[in-house]
């Protein structure tokens, strides 16, 4: 499809906007409609995530009275999933939604606004983000590409994986073909473990065939969608990986900048509905995943040992500590990062946090 039906389609013309850069309508009136598009790295089918966006949408609709419209393309529909961030950036959409960690190999800092191995848990992400100084760097980090980010959303804590091998102790990643990308592989790499990056669509193949003996994904709500628990042994716990994944709704700071005040309260106001209702989706859903799983009994449930977890723990401070020295921004990012985990330990040891009452 050419550029100028493509535009039609979208019931836009030429005249008035042009494809490549971000030229919102003049807004003479407040009735003036505003056409917007969101890009996502999500498959149109993956629920809570691409459904989450398409939501975030309807309620600035709905809030805007019609006049912010935003039109929501899944990952490959108008840009590929993880050129999301480079088409927000250049304006060739207005929005995004993905998760900053893809963009680590160009900004190393942006890792730290998803998840990293033994990071922050989701109360305390998003203590950190909106009142602990984390938006303020996250706005740092993301200025020079013309970008504001805001949290979109979160899976809480992942699992730890499927595996058709028992994790008893170290040793036992030496046997190990695991995919798990991104920071959790590099720390598995440490004990011996073999590292396997797949597309979404081959994982499934891969274990069955034994080609590799284990895989992390999400959570028992997607996972189970996967099929992994008609071909794996185990499922492990916890996901030390990923405590927490942040996602992100980004905008063209350009394109957000010429909007009114209202509607840029609206777009934030809606992002932080997001975040909530996204998190409350996967904790929901997984709850009701996980209980079926087990009551089935065909998947062996287990627990990391602890001591496995606590020598991952400390490869994984080994691995930040390594990401941190490539770029000043994460080292700045980093320190802040350890700093606020630091005291909110501290501060629920002091309250008793850890006591069941
Ligand atoms: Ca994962």
């Amino acid at each position: 499809m050419d550029r100028r039906s493509f535009l039609k389609g979208l019931g836009i013309t030429a005249a008035t906007t042009a494809f490549s850069a971000v030229q919102p309508r003049p807004l003479s009136a407040h009735s003036e409609k505003i056409v917007w598009r969101m890009a996502t790295s999500w498959p149109k089918w993956l629920s809570i995530l691409q459904s989450g966006a398409e939501r975030f949408a309807k309620q600035v609709e709905i809030m805007s009275k019609g006049r912010l419209i935003i039109e929501v393309f899944a990952g490959g529909e108008l840009v590929k999933a993880l050129d999301v961030f480079d088409a927000v950036s250049k304006g060739e959409v207005e929005c995004g939604h993905s998760a900053s960690y893809y963009w680590a190999k160009r900004i190393p800092a942006a890792q730290w606004f998803t998840t990293v191995p033994f990071g922050l848990k989701v109360k305390d992400i998003n203590t950190w983000l909106y009142s602990g100084g984390g938006m303020e760097l996250w706005n740092e980090i993301y200025a020079p590409y013309n970008v504001i980010p805001l949290p979109g959303g979160n899976t809480g804590i992942q699992m730890g994986g499927w595996f058709n091998r028992e994790i008893r102790s170290e040793k036992d990643y030496q046997e190990l073909k695991m995919r798990i990308p991104g920071l959790g592989g590099k720390v598995v790499a440490k004990l011996g473990a073999e590292v396997v990056l797949l597309p979404a669509g081959d994982i499934y193949k891969a274990l069955e065939t034994g080609k590799i003996n284990a895989t992390e994904w999400i959570g028992p709500y997607h996972d189970v969608q996967m099929g992994f628990h008609k071909i794996a042994k185990y499922y492990y716990a916890p996901g030390w990986h990923e405590p927490a994944t942040n996602f992100e709704i980004t905008f063209n700071r350009s394109a957000f900048d010429k909007l009114p005040s209202d509607l840029k309260k609206i777009l934030e106001v809606a992002a932080s509905d997001l975040n909530n209702k996204v998190l409350a989706d996967f904790e929901y859903n997984n709850a009701v995943a996980m209980l079926k799983i087990a009551k089935e009994r065909k998947v062996q449930l287990r627990l990391f040992p602890k001591t496995v977890l606590r020598t991952l723990e400390r490869l994984s401070a080994e691995v930040l500590e390594e990401e941190a020295a490539k770029d000043p921004m994460a080292k700045k990012v980093h320190a802040a990062f350890k700093k606020f985990k630091k005291d909110m330990n501290t501060f629920a040891l002091l309250r008793g946090g850890d006591q069941r009452i």
